[in-house]
């Protein structure tokens, strides 16, 4: 019999994947294969090695046959194609090994695609936002930056919960005395503030404005990334995705926990934004 401990999580987007009931996360009601796929990844990090490995084999399966099926639009293309950029890395999580640098390799690689396919299509409304996500978490994939500073992409419970003021699109990982994973999460927004939400929300108007002011706009920023990502090196390309990269982070680290929070989730900008 398996005992369900916080099994009332399973919707909730603040919770990392390890914390969750494996059993009712993996039983989780799914329609379409990408939506089933993520249960699944969920599934096989809240198992640990308990199953995990044909948990992630099936994700994995469902994740391609998504991504072949019916001529999706590239709107649905860049996040799928994000999910199977992470299969390494929540795999290593899935095993509760340390990240791999192999597996922060294959993330930064097939971010990179994603981003130069982004780059080759007309870009349906819409997604536009999902390309800024795809270049913050490359900007936090790249071998300059520490590796506790990788970026996960969030799930669909975490990226579209209930709780609408709490979902957000990367998150990136501590540990605490008992080495247990917390989650920074992290909502990344084109333009515009921080209302509405209690968790980080980053503007990348805002964040790369010393980039975009002299000549580097978002798409110019992209055609780098997916420019490094194809193996093409250039040294003012690398200092102006190291810039882009520092921006990013110094912004992130201009949030911080609400003390005296019972529930330990919400925060608050250290300095007015
Ligand atoms: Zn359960």
């Amino acid at each position: 019999m398996p005992v369900h401990r916080n099994c009332e999580n399973i919707n909730l987007p603040l919770d990392l994947a390890e914390y969750l009931c494996p059993t009712c996360t993996s039983e989780k009601a799914a329609r379409k294969p990408a939506a089933r796929a993520w249960n699944l990844i969920e599934a096989a990090i809240a198992a640990g090695d308990q199953g995990s490995q044909q948990l992630l084999e099936e994700a994995t399966r469902l994740n391609q046959l998504s991504i072949s099926h019916l001529r999706p639009s590239l709107y649905s293309l860049i996040p799928r194609n994000m999910t199977t950029a992470f299969l390494p890395a929540f795999a290593d999580r899935a095993g509760r090994v340390p990240l791999r640098e192999k597996s922060r390799q294959s993330a930064r690689r097939r971010l990179g695609q994603v981003l130069m396919m982004s780059m080759k299509n007309d870009l349906p409304p819409g997604s536009i936002g999902r390309i800024g996500e795809a270049l913050s978490l490359y900007l936090h994939a790249r071998p300059s930056v520490p590796l506790e500073d990788f970026a996960y992409p969030a799930s669909i419970r975490e990226d579209n919960g209930p709780i609408t003021s709490r979902n957000h699109d990367m998150y990136t990982l501590s540990y605490d005395e008992a080495g247990e994973p917390e989650k920074f999460p992290v909502q990344i927004k084109l333009h515009g503030g921080s209302s509405g939400y209690d968790i980080p929300v980053i503007s990348l108007g805002k964040v790369l404005k010393p980039l975009t002011d002299t000549g580097y706009p978002l798409t110019r920023l992209v055609r780098l990334a997916a420019n490094e990502a194809a193996g093409n090196y250039d040294s003012r390309q690398e200092t102006v995705l190291d810039i882009a990269g520092l921006c990013l982070l110094q912004a992130e680290q201009q949030w911080d926990k609400v003390e005296n929070d019972p529930g330990g989730k919400l925060y608050m900008p250290v300095s007015p934004q």
